[in-house]
């Protein structure tokens, strides 16, 4: 028995859209993004939608996925400036 539903959208290795690194990632609602860039949009959201800026323990937590787009090989000013909630100007 195949475990359906699991290759559903047919995609293999894509650019993520965040960080433009090569990565594959299944469950993130057919969004393009890596698991690191896919966190910090759904957190940017948050903070764009509730009005808060991020306390210094979030940043601690954002800073770590950033680091971690930047170790494999991910854009990280590119994922800083689409994440402006996150990281403002
Ligand atoms: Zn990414």
């Amino acid at each position: 028995m195949k475990d359906q539903g699991f290759r559903r959208a047919g995609k293999g290795v894509f650019a993520c859209e965040g960080c433009g690194r090569p990565t594959r990632q299944s469950d993130n609602n057919g969004c393009e993004l890596c698991y690191e860039c896919y966190t910090l949009a759904g957190e940017d959201n948050t903070h764009n939608d509730d009005g808060t800026t991020p306390d210094p323990t979030e940043m601690v937590c954002y800073n770590s996925f950033l680091k971690a787009v930047g170790d494999k090989g991910g854009d990280v000013e590119r994922v800083r400036s689409s994440n402006r909630y996150l990281w403002p100007l």
